[in-house]
């Protein structure tokens, strides 16, 4: 065997221990060897697993993802939540994927393979064979260590969902036996779900890939070996610390390009590894350029990007199965050759992908149960990086005059949302996939733009950077978020929280009436003063010619509650502001004035985005009169209703 270190291909970017320093000893500590066999569509590994027991009781028995079994019937819950099964994967049973456990002992001791068992904590699939236990035959003291060697088959199915092959394109994730997450002395190993995959223990990942020389190769981490094996095979070796998973694509058709990134506030070095499908090789401009601009926002927005390598992955078409998908320091976005450049989705998605590598990939939390803290907190850095490079109304599209931005189109996703389910749930117990996503990513991305208008950008900016900070490389809930959200605005935001995350219901404000009438000269049998109008009022009315009692009424047609700013404008230019505490369903505002009223906006300055019909916001007495920046507004929310009537 020769070996031969490929310099040019390890990067000599100097990699600051000191971004990740601080942490104490990792819980796992994964030195894994793997091999392709493009032959077979498969990869056969070799694991040492190294756990810790971060708990105070004793532990025997320990459970694992082992998730490529989604990939193996039509049975597994996976399988069932999507509703079918796709038809790439039909009629041969190569197409499918599953992983075997050839061998699990715990070194230089026990063998637990006879142990191993198939469990459903989730549901009660019995088919479900994604988490499996083994019994240990002495239990993990508190604070203790155990080791273990598993040897494992992984076969890969077609491109289908985030993972597999198509064609000598290989992504390979979710693709090695795991260990759950002990939380809190229980496990936490959930199934793999349609809508959910994601949560692990942060630790170390040595892992040595072999494939067949001439094979592009991407993984999470750094490179530090590649050696040539004299069979026409060559094996890369790839490290990280602080990461909770590892995954790897393949292909001999990659053109690969390597650039430098380094920012100086806050200090960033990395190196940004584009693997590019020669068809789309016209886009990488774009990949490149948008990769830029999401390290710059988040690691500004929130902390300096701490890994030594970012790899984006670009799939061929017959892969897009596995576009848009977030592992740590690798994920895959998605380009047509043809996209014009006023389409921004390759951006969008980059940017939301990359973003993944802070929101679960560095801060931890719990896809499964508590996703809206992935990808809500996401989609909210999303929408504010598109808005930041790609122009505040022009972010998702922007052609020949006609724009249309990243918030509009979440949006409207939320207006045409069906409130069958809260943002706070677990992922696989939604009413469909269509919920969870309006869910999960665009209510809760307007839950936090719509705190943020209510707390100020600068308050919430010290969250979000606070939030980081004490969250990174561990794992957070919603109730951290919350009291973090407290402590650093000093204020109880129970009220907020309380609603936005836990109720399916709605929020809308609405002007119900507007009315202008003319104060008329009292008449009739006037003594005792037991008329119409106060003394004062009366004598004002007979003061000037005429008089104009000028009403407005602001509804709370939703079941949702939250303080609203009301602008009342008159014909003479006066406008009045009204603040609203919002919590009765109706509240009457009554002006006695020389003029009439001309209209009134509730949230006059678009701040409560959570609000779900912004048609009803505003009401104008007479129509010949609204101001050019009104009919702009209004064009606006009619173009929204348009964009939801034919999108659903
Ligand atoms: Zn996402």
């Amino acid at each position: 065997m020769s070996k031969i270190l490929l310099l040019v291909m390890v990067s000599l970017l100097t990699f600051s221990p000191s971004s990740l320093a601080g942490l104490s000893e990792p819980i796992v500590n994964y030195h894994i060897k793997a091999k392709l066999i493009p032959e077979e569509k498969s990869v056969l590994g070799e694991e040492e697993l190294t756990w810790i027991n971060d708990s105070n009781k004793y532990i025997s028995e320990l459970q694992f993802h082992l998730y490529l079994n989604a990939f193996k019937n039509s049975r597994s819950t996976f399988m069932k939540e999507r509703g079918g099964v796709p038809r790439r994967l039909k009629s041969n049973r190569k197409n499918w994927g599953y992983i075997e456990i050839d061998k699990i002992q715990v070194k230089d001791g026990p063998d637990l393979t006879s142990t191993i068992e198939y469990i459903q904590p989730d549901d009660d699939n019995k088919d479900d064979q994604t988490v499996a236990r083994v019994t240990l035959p002495k239990p993990v003291p508190p604070r203790g260590k155990i080791t273990l060697h598993i040897d494992f088959y992984s076969k890969l199915s077609r491109v289908v969902f985030r993972s597999g092959y198509h064609k000598d394109f290989y992504f390979v994730a979710q693709w090695f036996p795991k260990i759950g997450v002990l939380w809190k002395g229980e496990w936490n190993c959930h199934q793999y779900h349609s809508n959910s995959e994601f949560f692990a223990n942060f630790g170390v990942y040595r892992v040595e890939i072999t494939v067949p020389e001439g094979f592009v190769l991407g993984a999470t981490g750094k490179r530090i070996d590649a050696t040539r094996n004299g069979d026409d095979t060559i094996t890369y070796t790839h490290f990280q610390e602080n990461v909770h998973d590892f995954a790897w694509t393949a292909s001999p058709d990659f053109l690969e390009f390597r650039q430098e990134y380094s920012l100086e506030n806050p200090p960033v070095n990395t190196e940004m590894i584009l693997l590019i499908h020669p068809s789309h090789r016209n886009q990488r401009w774009r990949y490149l350029s948008s990769l830029k601009n999401a390290i710059e926002f988040y690691s500004q927005n929130y902390g300096p990007y701490p890994y030594p390598t970012i790899t984006l992955v670009d799939p061929p078409l017959g892969g897009l199965g596995a576009g848009g998908m977030e592992y740590p320091t690798l994920f895959t976005s998605f380009a047509f050759s043809w996209m014009p450049k006023g389409v921004y989705m390759t951006e969008m998605v980059t940017i939301h992908e990359f973003g993944h590598g802070y929101w679960y990939g560095i801060v931890g939390s719990n896809e499964f149960e508590e996703a809206w803290l992935d990808e809500g907190i996401n989609s909210y850095s999303e929408i504010k990086a598109m808005k930041k490079y790609y122009g505040e109304d022009s972010s998702m599209f922007n052609i020949h005059g006609v724009k249309i931005s990243d918030q509009v189109f979440h949006r409207v996703r939320i207006i045409a949302s069906s409130r069958l389910d809260p943002i706070l749930k677990n992922s696989w117990e939604y009413y469909n996939g269509a919920t969870y996503g309006i869910n999960v990513y665009s209510k809760a991305a307007f839950m936090l733009l719509t705190l943020e208008n209510y707390l100020g950008e600068d308050v919430m900016s010290d969250i979000m950077k606070t939030f980081y900070e004490r969250w990174k490389f561990k794992h957070p809930t919603s109730q951290d978020f919350i009291a973090l959200a407290e402590e650093v605005s000093g204020q109880d935001l129970s009220w907020f929280f309380d609603q936005f995350l836990k109720s399916p219901d709605k929020l809308d404000y609405a002007i119900g009436r507007l009315r202008s009438r003319e104060v008329e000269r009292p008449e009739g049998i006037l003594e005792g003063e037991q008329g119409l109008f106060e003394e004062t009022e009366r004598e004002e009315a007979q003061e000037q010619d005429k008089m104009y009692r000028n009403e407005v009424v602001v509804v709370r047609k939703g079941e949702l509650i939250f303080p609203q700013d009301i602008l009342v404008t008159f014909e003479g230019g006066e406008e009045i502001r009204e603040q609203w505490d919002g919590k009765e369903r109706w509240k009457r505002f009554v002006y006695l004035k020389p003029y009439r009223l001309r209209s009134a906006q509730v949230d006059p300055d678009n701040k409560v985005l959570l609000d779900d019909n912004f048609l009803n916001n505003s009401r104008v007495l007479k129509p010949k009169k609204i101001p050019l920046l009104k009919c702009a507004l209004d064009l606006m929310f009619k173009f929204q209703a348009f964009l939801a009537f034919v999108s659903f």
